[in-house]
């Protein structure tokens, strides 16, 4: 198969993580006979350097005409003090929007070898980790009308959180068929006792539901679910949820698996270009150093690999060749513990590029 892939470098360690990214793609492709071809397309500091903007027209063309993006992470102190609008973070939310991209995808996975890592106690890592939060993405609170204005001599603020019965269907059938690939469990969280909007989320999932009789849906409330999450998190497979509480959610989920190098991230609409990337930022303080973790990244490929290219046993190579690695004891520095081989970024990537 012949696939263009559009790849923002980013800045900091982003070029780095990178470079050994594209290695085990070229080494996937070299394995299973597919052809990758690669465009740059400039974003955040980088591209503000170059063009004075975060996302020039041409990186957003070259984003929309490719089957698939991958960034690494933008930011960092040098653009910390350019104005708001034309920060890197305001060219990834255009991006996101520009590409229509409704469903993030983050697991939360903890390997065996990293067990150590968790800040859980053994007796609760011990029946394993390893479930999907499907975030909505561009909708609710942070989507909806904000506002602040003087009301009775005090400030008054509020932001509106809707939802219409489209944007909740479709992202239920995302986490439908994320299940179905899995272990064919969906657990939609929502705040149903209280709010309208999530009274609408879950009557709307449990008619999508209809379409999956092979999938098991339950039903709980976000507050529950942040206590789940580090109570028994083996009890989940895929939590479906909206913007708001799954940014939250997300984050937590992230934490119990340990290190943030080692997570990766997808964004997806309609059809199967997506956006993938690891779920950490640029790291500037150890940029140049050879340090990174690019584990984070790399598992975002494979995701890329799966669920935008269907490629299911190249995607699964690049996990069992992580695991590989991780279980030959070699570690980066944010995850290094007694008795492991501390690795630089660029050795790692060759460690997991001989094991595909
Ligand atoms: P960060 O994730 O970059 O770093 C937090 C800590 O984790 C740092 O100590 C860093 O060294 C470490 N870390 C992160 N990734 C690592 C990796 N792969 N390997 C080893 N250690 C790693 O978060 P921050 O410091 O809050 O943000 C730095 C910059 O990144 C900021 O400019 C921020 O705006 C940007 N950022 C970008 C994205 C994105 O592009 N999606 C996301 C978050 C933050």
């Amino acid at each position: 198969m012949i696939k263009n892939i559009a790849v923002i470098r980013g800045d900091c360690i982003g070029p780095e993580i990178m470079e050994q990214t594209v290695a085990v793609l070229d080494k996937v492709a070299e394995k299973f006979g597919h052809t990758f071809i690669y465009k740059e397309a400039p974003m955040g500091g980088e591209a503000i350097d170059k063009f004075g903007e975060p996302l020039p027209q041409s990186s957003l063309d070259t984003c929309l005409q490719s089957d698939s993006v991958r960034l690494s992470a933008v930011g960092g102190p040098k653009w910390d003090s350019v104005p708001k609008e034309k920060r890197p973070e305001a060219g990834l939310l255009r991006l996101r929007s520009a590409m229509g991209l409704y469903a993030n995808i983050r697991p939360a996975k903890l390997f065996d070898e990293l067990r150590e890592a968790s800040p859980l106690k053994p007796s609760i890592t011990q029946n394993g980790i390893d479930f999907v939060v499907v975030r909505e993405l561009i909708g609710g609170a942070y989507f909806g009308e904000h506002k602040t204005e003087k009301l009775d001599g005090e400030f008054y603020a509020q932001d509106i959180m809707g939802y219409s019965e489209h944007e909740i269907e479709r992202i239920a059938h995302v986490a439908f068929q994320t299940a179905r690939k899995r272990r064919k469990s969906v657990c939609s969280v929502d705040k149903a006792n209280v709010l309208d909007s999530s009274k609408l989320w879950r009557k709307t999932v449990t008619k999508v539901a209809e379409n999956y009789p092979d999938v098991r849906l339950s039903h709980m409330y976000v507050d529950n679910c942040a206590m789940q999450i580090v109570r028994d998190p083996s009890q989940f497979d895929v939590i479906v949820t909206e913007n708001l509480f799954g940014d939250i959610l997300s984050d937590e989920a992230s934490m119990i698996t340990g290190s943030i190098g080692m997570i990766p991230s997808s964004s997806l609409g309609d059809g199967t270009r997506g956006l993938y990337e690891p779920i950490h930022g640029s790291a500037p303080d150890i940029a140049g150093t050879n340090a990174a973790n690019p584990i984070g990244m790399i598992l975002s490929a494979a995701m890329m690999l799966r669920y935008s290219f269907n490629m299911l046993e190249e995607a699964k190579a690049v996990e069992d060749a992580v695991d590989a690695v991780l279980k030959a004891g070699f570690r980066t520095g944010d995850m290094i513990s007694e008795g492991k081989i501390q690795l630089g970024c660029r050795e790692i990537g060759r460690e997991i590029c001989f094991r595909i």
